[in-house]
């Protein structure tokens, strides 16, 4: 099993810690307790912290041979069924174990960012299993977009509160958040939701992350006999590519892709300040966002642009640093597929496998439906199946009533 270290959080030209005087206390002690709690395991934090992700989240979660995709495509498909964990999505890996550390570090009240409220509700649900008061802020857009998960939020019993800054979404959320934060940090940890943000963020939320790939490493030996020769993740701000793929950088042999949504079109309106798509990594420069130097989606006066995707946990303008090395360093290979194709591959997964994907992890699965020759990749493809498409019917119905896909079935019921 490989380890993680300390590091000073810079991967190559990205990372660091770019954020205001008042937030450097804040984390600095937050580095401190990652080193202790998480990489020293000091006081048998990281073995709780495996219990209850164990029986609260239901871990592991099943590495599943896909029988009819593995036909279709021509090659062996396994499927990591992060779906099962408990909310639906990777996301409480990291939202349990940052609300626990919050515990050890001695912090009463828990508060976070989200976007669609994916996050904000696996945060809200880790902290009431835990006992502790949970604030999430979110964009006013998207209070009103997301209605579903507010209420999730809020019969978990945490405190929704409304950002009416800018145009009201991700990015002004977390920028709330830091500011709350900023003045609360005695008494309160800031969960952030993705491998972004400053040091120790991305190396901290990719360690909880980790167990994915520990359980597929091992699971994939049990059932194949060895390692998988490709391991596809989408990849939003990066963390479950960053989960499935840790354990594996090393293996030179497995070919690693993270997939970005490409949205309506990869060409960007400099003008406007407007991008179609949410590829940072294929269409990004170097810049920063939200307390790191990474790749972002930004104008050429360095403001950061609108992103888009028709799937909402993806749609965001930066992405981890860690993971922007690894594609500039040749080690992970940044693909993208259009709003289309990941529509396309929603259908294709719940029709061949029974399976109905987040509209996140259908652009993973469309880089093998995309693909001309997928037996290219190898003879065996692990895709992580980074959440459930219940939150997306309705996203779904929609879109796919816009287009004419191939394989889409009539949604005319209500007619
Ligand atoms: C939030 C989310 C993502 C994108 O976030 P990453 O940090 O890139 O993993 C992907 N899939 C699902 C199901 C999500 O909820």
């Amino acid at each position: 099993m490989s380890e993680s270290t300390r590091t000073d959080g810079k991967f190559g030209p990205y990372g660091g810690q770019y954020v205001p005087e008042a937030l450097m206390p804040a984390i600095e002690e937050l580095t401190d307790a990652y080193e202790r709690y998480v990489l020293e395991n000091e006081d048998g934090f990281m073995d709780e912290f495996r219990q209850r992700i164990r029986d609260f989240g239901g871990r592991p979660t099943p590495l599943q041979r896909a029988d009819n995709l593995s036909e279709r495509y021509g090659v062996e498909v396994y499927l990591k069924r992060e779906d099962l964990l408990h909310g639906g999505a990777h996301k409480l890996n990291n939202a349990l174990g940052q609300c626990l550390l919050a515990k050890y570090m001695g912090k009463e009240r828990i508060v976070a960012e989200t976007g669609a409220g994916q996050h904000g509700t696996a945060t809200a649900m880790a902290a009431a299993h835990l006992g502790m008061p949970c604030e999430v802020y979110m964009g006013r857009r998207d209070v009103n977009r997301q209605r579903p998960n507010v209420f999730r939020m809020r019969i978990n019993g945490a405190e929704v509160n409304p950002v009416d800054t800018g145009r009201g979404t991700l990015k002004e959320a977390i920028s709330e958040t830091m500011r709350d934060w900023a003045t609360t940090v005695e008494n309160t940890h800031y969960v952030i939701g993705s491998v972004v943000g400053p040091h120790p963020f991305p190396v901290m939320v990719r360690d909880f992350h980790r167990i994915i790939a520990e359980e597929t490493k091992r699971q994939s030996v049990e059932q194949t006999g060895g390692l998988p020769d490709a391991v596809v993740a989408c990849a939003g701000g990066g963390s479950n590519t960053m989960g499935i793929f840790s354990e594996f950088v090393e293996a030179e042999s497995v070919g690693l892709y993270a997939v970005e949504a490409g949205g309506s079109s990869l060409s960007v309106d400099e003008e406007e300040g407007v991008a179609p798509n949410s590829a940072s990594l294929s269409t990004g420069s170097e810049g920063v966002l939200h307390g790191a130097r990474t790749r972002v989606l930004q104008d050429r006066d360095g403001q950061i642009m609108e992103s888009h995707s028709v799937s909402s946990g993806l749609d965001y303008a930066g992405v981890g640093p860690e993971l922007a090395n690894l594609v500039d360093t040749g080690r992970v290979q940044a693909v993208n597929v259009d709003d289309d194709a990941a529509l396309e591959a929603f259908h294709r997964l719940s029709q061949d496998e029974g399976i109905i994907p987040a509209l996140e992890t259908a652009h993973a699965l469309a880089y093998l439906e995309e693909h001309e020759d997928p037996t290219a990749l190898g003879e065996t493809v692990v895709v992580n199946v980074s959440g459930r498409g219940d939150k997306d019917l309705e996203a779904a119905i929609e879109e796919t009533e816009r287009r004419d896909l191939p394989n889409a079935p009539s949604m005319g019921v209500f007619e």
